[in-house]
């Protein structure tokens, strides 16, 4: 079946059902590519709107849409999410209950739904035969990077995907994912068996998120401060192992920020808490190991901290890509020491990663490494890693600055040429003189001229270089070490226990003065902002609006949340933010004019429309009743 032999156009589906008035980048094409029967790669950015790519379908289809995730704790909402658009839609996974399970298996036998939500494990499970399973008209692979141990989440479930679907060899198959290197996408490709597949790669930046990078000094201060530029909004920290989290969270909490842990070793039912409690904006900020986020759907998440520097790129762009799924401003900041890509170095080998595997990690922790001591644009790094050229192909001004990072702000601030390579090669001969056999303490104090036992017994306080850089301070001097670290100068040794600074070849040629090296200062993070506007209003541009049209969108807000808790859904799907600072602005007065406010489908205006018509119309939110 091909489109353009249907009366309804993707179009007119999208705007009735969605309240859009058009497609993101490539959905038109990916639909397009799967309504003429073709396999399909879609990868597009987070926020980009991957939902609707198989979504839509759903309305054509002669006949069901399976999609595959791996996000059980997410389904319920996706189906919620899904119903709201006027999809008969339904899940099926480990978590139901015996009677749910059979009741959707029952719809199926009887074809009554157009799209099925299921975990890889369920579809495995051998239970699902061809009686209930008829008629597969799409199997569309959500977060397909897991297929691939390249990738940055690897699932072993889903290298099995492929035996299912050659029992339907007529279904289409369409994987969809954020973020995948050349590799990566070669490996879906292959994993899943997509047929000369149509590829459509998204531009994967995000320019409504603003980048930072950081030395880490002092953890939870700096954790702390870029929270408290976003007083009242939602965030996510992301911190390396579970006791970390636990002490940040502590730590936050007395400092009065609204945040939970989150990490696998708590309890499932306070784990479920954490996370139900941030989805629900009932909490700012949630503390976390890597175990959360995967494809938590929050739009207005403000904030992405990583406490710790993650293992590689890859991972950064899914984890802080978290942030500002609703495409206004939010800011994503990484906390980088090299003791981190030591630790994930240390634990790779505790896992058994050798060989090949262990050099693909090697080379992802040194990517990271650069991009966090860069100078350069970190937008255009990231755009550079995923294969892509930025500013975009026929962009006007090619030196124009993002705008959207420290770097481009004018934030990091670099030592001239002479004195970096001055400074790094005081560092080398401190590293050299003391022949590896020392960490990183060691040799901070030892240039820091800060004298004690062990320098004293090893007559290194009679050194040239003891206290050649006391000016400087600790942190700077920490800082720099990394830097060099990560360009290649220094090595650290693999002994978790026992890390020792050796310095490399290319750090002798470095001293000899046959390369050149950078060395940022670090940078003071910026003191808190006055807040003097409703947060969410300003961020979305409306920061010119009367008292009137902002007390309105505090009412539509607190309306929304009251429907949302009795639905017991979050509130984003039943209306997003924006939708609802639209309202406060245009005051629609009829349901006609509901049709004209993006978001606003002709399911959610039958639904709601009327009652957020009376708030609007100044009835009081306590009086009014819960659809
Ligand atoms: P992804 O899974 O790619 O991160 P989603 O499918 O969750 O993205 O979509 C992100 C948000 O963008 C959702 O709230 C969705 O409703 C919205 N969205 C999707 N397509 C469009 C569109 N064409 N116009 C406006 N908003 C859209
Ligand atoms: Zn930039």
């Amino acid at each position: 079946m091909h489109i353009s032999d249907n009366i309804i156009k993707p179009e007119e589906i999208l705007r009735k059902h969605w309240g859009y008035s058009s497609f993101r980048p490539l959905q038109r094409n990916v639909i397009e590519s799967v309504m003429s029967g073709h396999d399909a790669m879609a990868i597009l950015p987070t926020g980009g709107g991957k939902s609707i790519c198989y979504q839509l379908p759903a309305f054509y289809a002669q006949g069901l849409v399976i999609v595959i995730s791996p996000l059980i704790a997410l389904m319920d909402d996706q189906v919620a999410s899904a119903q709201e658009a006027g999809i008969m839609a339904a899940a099926l996974h480990s978590n139901m209950g015996a009677a749910g399970k059979s009741n959707v298996k029952r719809l199926l036998a009887l074809g009554r739904l157009q799209l099925l939500y299921v975990s890889p494990e369920r579809l495995l499970a051998g239970d699902l035969d061809k009686n209930i399973l008829k008629d597969v008209f799409l199997f569309a692979v959500d977060e397909a990077h897991c297929v691939s141990h390249w990738g940055h989440e690897f699932r072993p479930e889903y290298r099995r995907l492929a035996e299912c679907f050659a029992k339907y060899p007529a279904a289409v198959r369409l994987a969809l994912t954020a973020t995948a290197t050349a590799q990566v996408r070669r490996d879906i490709s292959s994993q899943l068996g997509l047929r000369n597949p149509d590829c459509h790669i998204g531009y994967p930046d995000r320019p409504n998120l603003i980048y930072r990078a950081y030395p880490c000094q002092d953890r939870n201060r700096q954790v702390l401060s870029v929270i408290r530029r976003h007083a009242g909004e939602g965030g996510i920290v992301y911190a390396q192992t579970r006791k970390t989290v636990e002490k940040l969270a502590s730590f936050l909490q007395e400092k009065g920020i609204s945040c939970a842990p989150y990490h696998a070793g708590m309890p499932a039912s306070e784990r479920h808490k954490s996370q139900e409690d941030f989805i629900k904006e009932k909490i700012d900020v949630v503390v976390a190991t890597i175990a959360f986020g995967m494809g938590i759907d929050r739009p207005n998440v403000r904030f992405v901290i990583h406490a710790n520097t993650p293992r590689s790129l890859e991972h950064y762009q899914q984890e802080s890509g978290r942030a500002g799924r609703d495409g206004l401003p939010a800011e994503c900041v990484l906390l980088f020491s090299a003791q981190d890509l030591i630790m994930h170095r240390f634990l790779a080998q505790e896992e058994g990663i050798s060989g090949d595997r262990m050099l693909v990690l090697e080379k992802h922790l040194k990517e990271i490494g650069r991009y966090a001591i860069s100078t350069v644009c970190r937008h255009k790094l990231l755009c550079e890693y995923f294969g892509a050229s930025y500013p975009p192909h026929g962009y006007a001004d090619k030196d124009k600055v993002c705008g959207a990072c420290d770097v481009c702000l004018g934030e990091v601030n670099m030592l001239p040429e002479d004195e970096a390579r001055l400074v790094s090669k005081k560092i080398l001969s401190a590293v050299w003189r003391t022949e590896g056999r020392f960490g990183i303490g060691y040799i901070v104090n030892l240039l820091l001229g800060r004298n004690n036992e062990r320098i004293a017994s090893n007559g290194h306080d009679r050194l040239k270089v003891f206290g050649l850089l006391k000016d400087s301070g600790e942190a700077a001097v920490r800082y720099w070490i990394d830097q060099l670290i990560v360009q290649g100068f220094i090595r650290i040794s693999d002994d978790p226990q026992y890390p020792l600074a050796h310095i490399t070849a290319e750090g002798k040629a470095l001293c000899r003065d046959e390369r050149s090296v950078s060395l940022g200062i670090p940078a003071v993070p910026e003191k808190k902002k006055t807040r003097r506007k409703d947060k969410a209003l300003e961020r979305m541009g409306y920061d010119s609006l009367s008292h009137e049209q902002e007390a309105m969108f505090i009412r539509l807000r607190a309306y929304r949340r009251i429907i949302a808790d009795k639905m017991n859904v979050p509130p984003y799907i039943i209306l997003h933010d924006s939708v609802l600072a639209e309202m406060a602005v245009r005051q629609p007065k009829s349901l006609e004019d509901l049709r004209y406010i993006s978001g606003m489908g002709e399911k959610k205006i039958e639904r709601y429309g009327g009652l957020f018509l009376e708030v609007i119309a100044g009835r009081p939110v306590e009086d009014m009743e819960i659809p």
